[in-house]
């Protein structure tokens, strides 16, 4: 059941609700909003007519069934975009932001000149691999906490949040320590002792859309970290598997107003993993956009040739600066802002 309190509800108010929640044995989740906020109640729905009697509560606008299976993730729920904030960029909303990095962290100049270049072009969060999910076990895998390490010395020099991938729940606590927002990458979208994890932390969490997965099934991988109690979660569609061999994967734009529709969560594109090839990511970005995108994950090298991952769909950083000159005329017409650092 769904709570929604007036918007002159004052804490006390929302704390009786909370309460009220609690003695019918079901769990309150407080989705904070700019202009109400919204109380899920999550269980056993038994005690329904219960509480159903709170809407005779001064403080309280309405109380109503949630009929979709992820019940804190759907828009039915909370009408409002929900704002993320990452390491005080604000991601969803009329906000735009681009986030951008190596897909491996590879040593201390790569990233850190990386960092300064993105920065200056207008990126707001930088994102590197410390720890990356292989196809190959031969493949390089990371350079793990000493990777870590190096993106914290370009935050410090740069300024820029840091995007990293948690790739199992035994380095939770270590990444959490370093990452501004979490990913868990396509691989890892449905392990959901994983999720379950990210959901006890307070960072907020990027996660990626499966090789094959569906939108529900994506919108149920955040529910399990909304259900956890970190209600910072952002969504990213970076590419599903086809029959099509043209290109890596095929980017499906069509999840973009159809996720607006269904889910309040921001929702960012990959277009470096969607398509595989550094020439189709401009367009591909602005179809992004076009379709209602919050913001972009692009992968940038110094060196794509001698890049120790994704090297061919990696940008040059003259043609990372070529990309955010093509795409800000088409951020104007979406009606959103690009979010840069001061
Ligand atoms: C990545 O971001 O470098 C990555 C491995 O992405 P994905 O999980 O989408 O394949
Ligand atoms: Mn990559």
């Amino acid at each position: 059941m769904i709570i929604v309190m007036n918007p002159s509800a004052n804490q006390d108010d929302i704390n009786f609700v909370i309460e009220k929640i609690r003695s019918l044995n079901l769990t309150p989740h407080a989705l904070p909003g700019v202009e109400r906020t919204i109380i899920g109640a999550i269980g056993d729905t038994k005690s329904k007519d219960t509480l159903k009697t709170l809407v005779n509560h001064i403080s309280v606008d309405n109380v109503y069934p949630i009929a979709k299976p992820y019940k804190l993730a759907a828009r039915s729920t909370k009408h409002e975009d929900s704002i993320v904030n990452v390491n005080n960029i604000p991601i969803g909303g009329k906000h735009f932001v681009v986030i951008a990095g190596p897909c491996s962290v590879e040593n201390e100049t790569q990233i850190t000149s990386t960092a300064a270049h993105i920065r200056q072009q207008g990126a707001a969060l930088l994102r590197g691999g410390a720890y990356k999910p292989r196809t190959s076990p031969y493949s390089f895998q990371g350079l793990e906490e000493e990777g870590l390490k190096l993106l914290k010395k370009s935050k410090d020099q740069s300024g820029l949040g840091i995007v990293t991938e948690l790739l199992s729940a035994h380095t939770t606590q270590l990444v959490d320590h370093y990452s501004d927002l979490i990913q868990i990458g396509a691989r890892n979208m449905q392990n959901f002792s994983l999720l379950k994890e990210v959901g006890k932390v307070k960072t907020p969490v990027l996660i990626k859309r499966g090789l094959s997965a569906t939108i529900d099934e994506l919108l149920m991988s955040a529910e399990y970290v909304l259900a956890g109690g970190n209600y910072n979660v952002i969504l990213c569609e970076r590419g599903i598997r086809t029959y099509e061999k043209a290109y890596r994967n095929t980017l499906d734009l069509n999840a973009i107003p159809k996720l607006k529709e269904l889910t309040h969560l921001p929702i960012m594109v990959d277009p470096s993993h969607g398509t595989g090839q550094v020439n189709m990511i401009t367009p591909m970005a602005k179809a992004a956009i076009a379709a209602g995108a919050d913001g972009l994950l692009i992968e940038v090298h110094p060196k794509p040739e001698e890049a120790y991952s994704d090297g061919e769909q990696s940008l040059t950083f003259k043609q990372f600066s070529d990309l955010m000159t093509a795409i800000k005329p088409y951020i104007e017409l979406a009606g959103k802002e690009l979010v840069v650092l001061d």
